[in-house]
């Protein structure tokens, strides 16, 4: 498909710019471009634009305002030292854009327009990578129901549009190990639910139980399932690994319910590597606490595209606290912290082929 560019008639001037992307921070700083495609039911994908970004026209009716008819992806761009751009995976986060849209009964957008999208908008906003270290510039692909209709069928119109947004190290000094809530109240996914979908509703329900994380002083929250309120999922926007000194290393499987982390799925990889042996299997919370206090469990990490490997050190909610090893990051975190960041940003070989030069 060919896409139709219009420059930015004002864009954002340089010095102010730079000045921004010192200390981009995390999801309010944008690039000056988006790119958008629509589809109509019996049209297909049509009228690939990137243009200036700005404020999209609805009709109250759209149905995403209504039935949430919507997904999305994350993904980063980095710049390597040789001054070029890539991308890590995006193949990936095509493919699980429309498994997404499988099961929100969405249209398919072929994997090489999702990329060509990203990589079209990378290419026009080439000038607002971050000059912090460990910076990135983060890609919001999504899609949604634009069709003005107020019945609960699926919608015949759609948007689908690509925003990057300037992210900062996430943790700007080194990697803190966080402090995990476990849900006693909440359920994230249900088994036949929509937990594998990158949907908005998800997220949306994520906010009350996150937000009582932060009141009982932790960073973030861990759901368990939905059925036997015991086996431990994920993260409301990272998956989970279990290192246990007999050099296993425990992951939840996917059932579902839990989202197929792009950077999960490279840590089984990378783990293997390592000469780990990475299980797939449920995991539950007393054994977490029990193999933890036992020291049969050395450390826990939480991964996912934004701050890529991080520790959790302590564990709190329910039966009291408890802390993982020294409580700080472990050895095989950091390790594989380290090749992973390694391969992303240019500096360790990319012997998978995982990194898409753009
Ligand atoms: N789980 C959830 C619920 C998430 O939102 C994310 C972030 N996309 C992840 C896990 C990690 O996925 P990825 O490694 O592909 O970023």
């Amino acid at each position: 498909m060919d896409f139709k560019t219009l420059p930015h008639p004002s864009p954002t001037p340089a010095a102010q710019r730079d000045a921004a992307l010192a200390d981009p921070g995390f999801g309010t700083l944008f690039s000056d471009h988006m790119v958008t495609i629509d589809y109509v039911e019996g049209k297909g994908w049509h009228n690939a634009v990137v243009g200036p970004r700005q404020n999209i026209s609805l009709d109250p009716a759209a149905s995403v305002l209504h039935y949430a008819q919507e997904i999305f992806e994350g993904m980063k761009a980095y710049k390597h030292a040789d001054g070029s751009a890539a991308l890590f995976r995006p193949e990936e986060n095509a493919r699980r854009f429309n498994a997404s849209a499988d099961r929100m009964a969405m249209p398919h957008v072929p994997e090489d327009l999702f990329i060509e999208a990203v990589r079209q908008l990378v290419a026009i906003d080439k000038d607002w990578f971050p000059s912090v270290e460990g910076g990135s510039l983060y890609l919001r692909p999504f899609m949604f129901a634009s069709e003005a209709f107020l019945g609960v069928r699926p919608a015949k119109e759609y948007k689908f549009i690509v925003i990057a947004s300037p992210a900062g190290n996430y943790f700007k000094s080194g990697v803190p190990a966080v402090k995990i809530w476990v849900a006693q109240d909440y359920v994230r996914a249900a088994p036949g639910g929509t937990g594998a979908a990158k949907t908005g509703g998800n997220y949306a329900a994520s906010l009350v139980p996150q937000a009582e994380a932060i009141a009982q002083g932790c960073d973030q929250v861990v759901f368990l399932d939905a059925v036997e309120r015991k086996w431990i999922e994920e993260l409301g926007g990272m998956n989970l690994f279990f290192v246990m000194e007999d050099g296993s290393v425990i992951t939840p499987p996917l059932t579902g319910t839990i989202l197929p982390g792009i950077t999960r799925n490279s840590l089984i990889q990378l783990l293997r590597e390592e000469g780990l042996t990475v299980r797939e299997e449920p995991y539950s919370i007393d054994q977490w606490r029990d193999d933890a206090k036992s020291g049969k469990l050395l450390e826990t990490m939480a991964c996912g595209t934004a701050a890529v490997v991080t520790p959790v050190g302590t564990v709190a909610g329910g039966d009291g606290e408890f802390t993982i090893g020294s409580g700080g990051p472990g050895q095989i975190t950091s390790k594989i912290r380290e090749k992973l960041v390694g391969i992303q940003r240019g500096t360790v070989d990319d012997t998978h082929g995982w990194v898409m030069k753009l």
